[in-house]
């Protein structure tokens, strides 16, 4: 699809953020691009639109920016997937392991029902930890975890394997 490589560029990478030797996918210069912003999120609308998603599951924080307008798009609500200690209300939550020590991510309980067809959107994978919690977190509640999707996905640190066999969709490969 042409669209894509335009989507790659306007990606920016930026060194040593947060930390020296990361190499930071900057996906705010995507949103600059006004017509590159509306093809990442019309790709993911051409994919899903009628496979009966009732649920888009955003990952805080840059699945917020990508996950409501497709969800709009394909009549699905939005539910956060939020930082511990960010929802007001009830929450259940899912532990991750990261490079050093744990993290967590929430979601409102009665957010979403056993039975929903859900897809999870984050800006980016990595080691897959944050996409298997959520994939937990929704599972749990007997929700049909259809498929992840990312604008981009690292390669070499096997965030896909970790997925196992849950499908993931992404736009653009980085290194
Ligand atoms: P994972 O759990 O190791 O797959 O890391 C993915 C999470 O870290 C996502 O929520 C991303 O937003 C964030 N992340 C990791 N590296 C980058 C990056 O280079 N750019 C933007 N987000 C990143």
């Amino acid at each position: 699809d042409p669209r894509i490589a335009k989507i790659a560029k306007a990606i920016r990478v930026i060194p040593d953020f947060p930390k020296p030797g990361i190499l930071f996918q900057d996906i705010t210069t995507l949103l600059l691009d006004t017509k590159a912003f509306r093809d990442t999120i019309d790709l993911f609308v051409e994919r899903y639109r009628g496979k009966d998603i009732t649920v888009v599951a955003g990952i805080e924080a840059r699945g917020f920016i990508f996950g409501p307008p497709i969800a709009l798009a394909i009549g699905a609500k939005f539910v956060p997937m939020r930082k511990p200690k960010k929802l007001p209300g009830e929450v259940i939550s899912e532990e991750y392991s990261l490079e050093y020590g744990t993290d967590k991510i929430e979601m409102h309980v009665g957010a979403v029902e056993a039975g929903e067809r859900a897809l999870v959107i984050d800006d980016l994978i990595a080691t897959g930890g944050t996409l298997c919690a959520a994939i937990r977190l929704l599972e749990r509640v007997g929700v049909d975890v259809v498929e992840c999707a990312c604008v981009i996905e690292l390669h070499g640190l096997k965030g896909r394997e970790r997925l196992g066999d849950k499908p993931l969709f992404v736009l653009v490969n980085a290194a």
